[in-house]
């Protein structure tokens, strides 16, 4: 099949070999700004609540997703980075799938008071142990190193 031929049977799904380019731009928003700004200058993050549904977000947001009602400058605060681990892999290979000189674990850390979570670098002695539900806290790049991104968290380590 070419990518020029018309799908006609929608029991058999399409499908060609190639190489495709994907440029994009992801820009971080007005919330994203705001919170990689604080990142920069802080050791702590921001989250924003719902006055309706009373959710918190981490990352903060502008707008509830569940309910659509604007968040207000006022209902955004500072809270610590710290978290518990909800779940963890081990990675072996990077991202073009060349294997690492040690291997990371990575986990999905539900940030303290909040309903959001972020991924991060966790630092252990013992990779192969079961992390799931202890306690961690951000560590960060020093504050003349930091960019303003994600990547200024070096990792989470073990509170
Ligand atoms: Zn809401």
């Amino acid at each position: 099949m070419t990518f020029y031929e018309k799908q006609t049977d929608p029991s058999s799904p399409m499908h060609w070999l190639g190489d495709m380019q994907a440029d994009y731009l992801y820009p971080n928003g007005k919330a994203g700004d705001k919170l990689f700004k604080h990142i920069k200058e802080n050791d702590t993050f921001l989250a924003s609540k719902c006055i309706n549904c009373s959710k918190i977000f981490f990352p903060p947001r502008l707008y509830c997703e569940d309910c659509f009602v604007e968040i207000l400058e006022k209902d955004w605060f500072e809270i610590p980075s710290t978290g518990k681990i909800r779940l963890h892999t081990i990675v072996t290979i990077n991202t073009y799938g060349e294997k690492l000189n040690e291997p990371k674990m990575i986990a999905l850390i539900d940030i303290d008071n909040t309903d959001g979570a972020l991924l991060g670098i966790i630092k252990t002695d013992n990779i192969d142990e079961n992390l799931i539900g202890r306690k961690v806290e951000a560590v960060f790049k020093s504050k003349n190193q930091r960019e303003g991104t994600l990547k200024d968290i070096l990792y989470f380590k073990m509170r």
